[in-house]
């Protein structure tokens, strides 16, 4: 027996993400979840107002997720993905490709988001290299964000997150977000670099970690027309967005345009597993086709295609794909719009914006920037202390909730904005 509680042992032996070890507050020890609730060690239950960063889109301890996972983890639990296939991979590319722009033809399977935006950066830079082009630069958002391995970072927005690495980060051109006033300069600014940019990868609709900036639907359309027009592939990363997030299964589907490439992850697996896609079209397939060996996408992971997250995304797509769970971001969606009609206005929040079943806004802060960051950290223990998980970008404050969260737990969160707002 060890009568130390699991916060005491962790703080003994674990280095947690995106955490400064010396000032965060002592990590809270969770042992089980139902829905939208996580339930700590002493039984205390909070809601998860983001969906534990953004993968649990069915929220927790799913019985029929579990279920599937457990069956197949009996059948198969793993096997090597070159030379070889499964069921569980194969099925679930169809089905995957049953549900994405009909343009995509093929997938390809990795272990996170980060890894799935490696894959597409590598296929777009050896698309051109396989047909004896050279182009070197990517085109990509100033706010973006795309994961944290090396590629990924180079092609997110530089931040104090990147700040260290930077010296090591591939060039890219930063575009502003599109607006109606500057899309025609956006779009010169594209059309400058057809003979050096072989890709522009984007977060559609939404940038999420850049601070929940939200463009239309019409400005992403124009952008992703130039591109085609001048010889740029176009990298859809639907990491967040995807399945069901900004109210439709994909944030493409808003758009009039088809992306060559599409990345996929966090509610892939409904936040089970860790598990990532990266989808392209029959074009970029066919120009790796050679018998001259160099000419193959050389990457893998040892965990490519694993039959258990395989298995886990294909539970997930059954309960996405069925009427209950459209019918649960419907009513999350339009619970949002109700809640927006009582913040419009208030003097303590800018910038109020939704799409789907995201809602963002800021803090109205005295202070400059230098600032937000005591602010975020007082804006995050606020809802902490009242047994809510939201995590403050910044001043920025989102909901992004498991479609499972109950009329109820979402009024609880709402209300405590608004005592935040009333007092602050
Ligand atoms: C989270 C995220 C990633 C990175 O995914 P990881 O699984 O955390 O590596 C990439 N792109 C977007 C848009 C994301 O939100």
């Amino acid at each position: 027996m060890n009568d130390a509680s699991y916060t005491e042992r962790d703080l003994a032996v674990i280095w947690h993400p995106y955490t400064q070890m010396q000032t965060a507050l002592p990590p809270v020890a969770m042992v089980s979840g139902k829905d939208a609730l996580l339930y700590d060690d002493t039984g205390q239950a909070y809601i998860d107002a983001v969906s534990s960063w953004w993968v649990s889109i069915h929220g927790h301890g799913n019985a029929y997720i579990a279920e599937k996972i457990a069956a197949q983890a009996g059948i198969l639990e793993h096997c090597i993905f070159a030379g070889f296939t499964h069921p569980p991979a194969v099925i679930l590319a169809e089905r995957l490709l049953g549900v994405l722009p009909d343009n995509q033809r093929k997938i390809f399977y990795s272990d996170n988001g980060s890894t799935a935006v490696e894959v597409a950066l590598k296929m777009s830079i050896q698309y051109w290299h396989n047909q004896g082009i050279r182009k070197n630069k990517f085109i990509a958002f100033k706010h973006a964000y795309h994961g944290d391995t090396f590629g990924a970072m180079s092609v997110s927005g530089r931040s104090i997150f990147t700040r260290v690495f930077d010296d090591y980060l591939f060039d890219v051109v930063f575009l502003d977000l599109p607006t109606p006033e500057n899309i025609t300069v956006l779009c010169e600014q594209i059309a400058g670099l057809s003979a050096e940019a072989c890709a522009f990868i984007f977060e559609p609709l939404v940038l999420g970690s850049g601070g929940m900036l939200m463009y239309t639907p019409e400005m992403l359309g124009m952008l992703m027309q130039v591109c085609r027009q001048h010889d740029i592939l176009t990298i859809a990363d639907e990491v967040m967005t995807g399945f069901g997030r900004t109210g439709k299964n994909f944030a493409l589907e808003y758009c009039s345009g088809k992306p060559d490439i599409i990345c996929l992850s966090k509610g892939l697996s409904g936040g089970t597993l860790a598990f990532g896609v990266t989808t392209c079209t029959q074009d970029i397939y066919d120009v790796f086709l050679s018998d001259d060996k160099l000419k193959t996408l050389f990457h893998g992971h040892s965990f490519t295609a694993n039959p258990v997250a395989c298995a886990a995304a294909l539970a997930s797509l059954d309960l996405f794909t069925a009427s209950g769970c459209q019918d649960n971001i419907r009513r999350i969606t339009e619970a949002h719009q109700r809640f927006s009609e009582r913040l419009k206005g208030h003097r303590k929040i800018k910038n109020l914006r939704q799409q789907g079943t995201i809602i963002a806004f800021e803090i109205v802060t005295p202070e400059a920037d230098a600032y937000t960051n005591s602010m975020r950290d007082r804006l995050y223990k606020f809802f902490l202390d009242r047994k809510i998980i939201l995590r403050p970008l910044g001043n920025t404050l989102y909901i992004m909730p498991p479609y499972t969260i109950t009329d109820a737990q979402l009024e609880t969160v709402y209300s405590a904005i608004m005592e935040l707002i009333a007092q602050s």
